[in-house]
């Protein structure tokens, strides 16, 4: 069942090196696209104003380009956060970052009503409706980039847990004795296949003397990168391919236990990392073939993201149509239509 979209919104994006926003009108097209770096160092105050600030220039913009006005605002930030309430609560990339109750700034600042979500909600939304798991009933969105993360569509709706704070992919075990990760667990995927990761693994080969071309790029004045290591493995350095086919493997792992819970029919591998690895695709396909139950991996496909950075603006078109209904804000919120992002946890 499709769910038409009948109303332009604001899109904002706030991630931890850009704040991104747009018009985006129902037809999915993208308008009046501004980008002004986040900025973290110069405190929550001030990139909160910022936030506000490209949010109505876009909207100027949109006015004197006589486009529809956006009836609501939607923004997109890194979790863990507080979607029903619209307070960004801990990111690990936005420094100083604590129960920023950003929707309550940024709803008088605009004059129009404001929904918060998780950006990795907001783009399995988007490939969901839009992109590579386009009409299926099942799937997940996995992104590969500095951190990992993800989002999941369980029969036709989006799964949000407890307090909507399903779908942290990123932090599953993989291997006991793995390394730690960013979160301070132990051998969780994000620990071995993100970018962070690869970079981390990448300077202790060099420390170690394990790898002569890495080392040899390094030295040049390349940043040592995920990027890095694939020029070195290319180039034959065998502990850099060795590095880069355990990250997949990894992921490929990860996806067999996706496979294995949830059954989807679709998973979705987009961000920065997967965007610049086609390895990651082949290595991942494989692993999850070798690894899921039997009979299970056939029903899925690895797919990569249609989408690209998009996904966090055009994600918010049906969550704010849908979240922001034309009731008051409370009867919305007892209102539970179908495949939705409008019910969270609910804590009555
Ligand atoms: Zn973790």
């Amino acid at each position: 069942v499709e769910h038409p979209v009948e109303r332009p919104i604001l899109a904002v994006d706030l991630g931890g090196t850009q704040i991104r926003a747009a018009l985006i009108t129902p037809d999915r097209a993208v308008h009046c696209r501004r980008a002004v770096p986040t900025q973290d160092e110069d405190g929550v105050a001030t990139v909160v104003a910022r936030i506000s600030e490209v949010a109505a220039a876009v909207r100027d913009d949109a006015a004197s380009e006589g486009l529809p006005p956006p009836f609501g605002v939607g923004i997109s930030a890194p979790g863990p956060l507080d979607r029903l309430r619209g307070i960004v609560l801990d990111p690990p990339n936005l420094r100083g970052w604590k129960d920023v109750p950003i929707v309550e700034r940024v709803e008088p600042a605009m004059g129009l009503p404001t929904i918060l979500e998780r950006d990795t909600n907001v783009a399995v939304m988007a490939e969901w409706r839009y992109g590579a798991a386009r009409g299926v009933h099942d799937a997940v969105y996995v992104t590969v980039s500095t951190g990992i993360g993800g989002g999941i569509i369980t029969d036709g709706r989006p799964l949000l847990g407890h307090a909507g704070l399903a779908g942290e992919v990123g932090h599953l075990v993989v291997e006991l004795d793995g390394p730690v990760c960013g979160c301070g667990g132990i051998g969780h995927v994000e620990a071995i296949a993100s970018g962070t990761a690869i970079e981390r693994e990448a300077k202790r080969l060099l420390d170690e003397g394990d790898a002569p071309e890495l080392a040899r790029l390094a030295a040049e004045g390349a940043s040592v990168d995920a990027a890095l290591v694939a020029r070195a493995a290319a180039a034959g350095d065998r502990a850099s391919a060795a590095l880069l086919e355990r990250a997949w493997v990894a992921v490929g792992s990860l996806c067999a236990s996706l496979v294995n819970l949830l059954t989807p029919e679709v998973i979705v591998i987009g961000g920065g990392i997967a965007e610049h690895h086609p390895s990651l695709f082949e290595v991942a396909r494989r692993e999850m073939a070798r690894r899921a139950l039997p009979g299970f991996a056939p029903g899925a496909r690895i797919e990569p993201a249609a989408l690209g950075a998009d996904v966090s603006l055009i994600g918010l078109l049906p969550i704010v149509n849908e979240r922001i209904g034309d009731a008051s804000p409370t009867a919305a919120s007892q209102q539970s239509p179908p495949a939705t992002l409008a019910q969270g946890a609910s804590t009555t």
